[in-house]
């Protein structure tokens, strides 16, 4: 079933599946959408009230002991795509109490004395939460492959650590929502160029983003290959256009609401006889 201007449930049309490309997906285009920027505005709006209320009821569950589930939600992409915009207009939307957002830089020295994993495994949600992740454990073999910042062998074997490691935290309960922001070069340029015009910019643009702009086929590369190794049954990655940020902005919205909808909260029953409360407090 299909709901607002979507004509194919956006995880069918954004799931990479066998033989995939990423250079075959346009950065302009919107799979399974059938509406343009209005529609697209309209549709955020409805979809937001529906997500307010499922993330309710999931942490509602939480503070009653009863949830199993959680949401984990992650964002990878080159800079500028949106992933701020995404976390700002999306997850911004429900109650920030049942959101855990954590945003992954370059390690730690301390960090670095650990497995890579060690760092993402202490953020994961707990039952009842969103968690996202603004960059993830995929940079270890993402960065770390274009800049050699480890030997093959140990990138191969980050593959089958990040496969074990999502089976795990899905068996438990965790719904992966693994999402790949697709922008173009030009795209990025246009964004970046904005970001030294405005001085309201210039907070957000950063050297270092055109150095990784100058290495953009071995990111591409690197992304290819990540797919190939780790887009999984339990946790499949998802790549979205992301051109038009409102495309994009939607398109995660409906994945979110898609494994909300796939828990399916209930609120939770009370844990107190309502009729005596109620005969104490119309006493009181
Ligand atoms: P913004 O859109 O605000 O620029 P950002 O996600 O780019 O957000 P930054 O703090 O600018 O945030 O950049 C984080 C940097 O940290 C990225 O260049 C990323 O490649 C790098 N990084 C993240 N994880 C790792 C890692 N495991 N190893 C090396 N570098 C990493
Ligand atoms: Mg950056």
């Amino acid at each position: 079933m299909t709901k607002r201007g979507w004509i194919d449930n956006p995880s069918a049309a954004l799931k990479i599946g066998e033989g995939f490309r990423l250079a075959d997906v346009d950065p302009d285009s919107t799979p399974g959408y059938r509406g343009d920027k209005h529609s697209g505005a309209k549709d955020l709006a409805s979809g937001f009230e529906e997500l307010d209320e499922l993330q309710e009821r999931l942490f509602a569950d939480s503070r009653a002991g009863v949830a199993k589930d959680s949401v984990l939600l992650v964002l990878q992409a080159m800079d500028s795509a949106g992933k701020g915009g995404i976390i700002r207009h999306v997850v911004g939307g429900v109650d920030p109490q049942g959101v855990t957002l954590a945003a992954f830089g370059a390690p730690t020295a301390e960090e670095l004395s650990h497995d890579f994993l060690w760092r993402v495994e202490k953020h994961l949600p707990k039952p009842g939460f969103i968690g996202v992740f603004d960059r993830s454990h995929y940079e270890d073999v993402l960065v770390a492959k274009v800049r050699d910042l480890a030997e093959p062998a140990e990138i191969e074997r980050r593959y089958g650590a990040i496969n074990d490691f999502e089976a795990r935290i899905a068996a438990s309960g965790t719904r992966i929502v693994k999402v790949m922001l697709h922008i173009s070069p030009e795209a990025q340029k246009k964004r970046l160029m904005e970001r030294l015009d405005r001085p309201d910019k210039h907070w957000k643009f950063n050297p270092a983003d055109t150095d990784d702009r100058l290495l953009w086929p071995d990111y591409m590369e690197a992304y290819q290959a990540m797919f190939e190794r780790t887009s999984t049954d339990f946790a499949p990655w998802h790549v979205v256009p992301a051109d038009s940020k409102w495309y994009a902005r939607l398109a995660v919205q409906e994945l979110l609401l898609e494994a909300l909808e796939d828990i399916d909260p209930q609120w939770p029953a009370a844990n107190f006889d309502i009729e005596a409360e109620r005969a104490r407090l119309e006493a009181s």
